[in-house]
């Protein structure tokens, strides 16, 4: 494994994935200049979760450097044999659930964490990023976004909007540790992504006049990145479109 990280080539695989990078980018632009915004605004964070190092590394190769992963611990196991083969400088977001017990092991990695929806993660994100810059594991603070829920819905996280500016105010209240980003939508499968994205957009403008430092919007993934930049994504996240079918096989 080690061994195929650090060749990192340009192989077939690698091929690939730069089709795939294109693709997303040029669909990126579009659905922008179709917005009327400047494409430089929404950023490519791009989805490695269930996939090897390897293609990590050939994605730096590549020229990508920024990166979602969903899970521990395979995201925590990965960025360190991506770092240790890559030493060029990337940076690694956490964009799925996070329990509790794994806030410790997600800021020694993690640039911000996409996923956040509630008091008790926040309280631990914050220790945890304080305890991870202590020990040399990092050296910035830990960003956070808010996970906003549209419909309720338990199982897929995020908060409703009525609980966003207590959540918020929390994440402020650890300055040593914490920066409030922005919020993050992954759409509810009921919905018409389109409306999703809409209705997204509504509670983001009431959360910016509140929160004018909190900019970020991180929605889209491979098959709404167009509605989401339409309606003001800065961040959208991308997997199966340029990585292809996630493998079942576990990491
Ligand atoms: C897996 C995942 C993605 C990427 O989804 P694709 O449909 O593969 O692009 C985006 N966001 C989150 C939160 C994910 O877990």
């Amino acid at each position: 494994m080690i061994d195929e990280v650090e060749r990192g080539v340009a192989d077939a695989r690698s091929a690939q994935l730069g089709e795939g990078v294109a693709q997303a980018r040029s669909r990126i632009a579009a659905a922008a200049r179709d917005a009327g915004r400047d494409p430089s605004e929404v950023t490519l964070l791009v989805v490695t979760k269930y996939f090897p190092a390897a293609d990590v590394v050939r994605l730096i190769d590549l020229g990508e450097r920024e990166f979602g992963e969903s899970r521990e611990p395979e995201a925590s196991r990965k960025m360190v044999e991506v770092t240790t083969a890559r030493c060029e400088h990337f940076s690694a977001d956490m964009i799925g659930r996070v329990q509790r017990k794994k806030a410790g092991s997600v800021a020694r990695w993690a640039r911000r964490v996409h996923s956040v929806d509630s008091a008790p993660l926040i309280d631990a994100l914050s220790g945890a990023a304080t305890r991870a810059r202590d020990a040399g594991h990092r050296d910035d603070r830990l960003g956070v976004l808010l996970q906003v829920s549209l419909d309720g819905d338990p199982d897929r996280g995020g908060l409703v909007e009525a609980d966003l500016a207590a959540a918020a105010d929390r994440v402020l209240a650890a300055p040593d540790a914490l920066t409030l980003d922005g919020l993050m939508l992954i759409a509810p499968l009921g919905l018409d992504p389109g409306e999703a994205m809409r209705q997204m957009a509504d509670i983001r403008a009431g959360f910016v006049e509140r929160y004018p430092d909190a900019l970020e919007l991180s929605a889209g993934m491979s098959g709404d990145l167009e509605s989401a930049i339409a309606n003001g994504s800065t961040c959208v996240r991308v997997g199966t479109a340029i990585l292809g079918t996630r493998p079942i096989l576990s990491l």
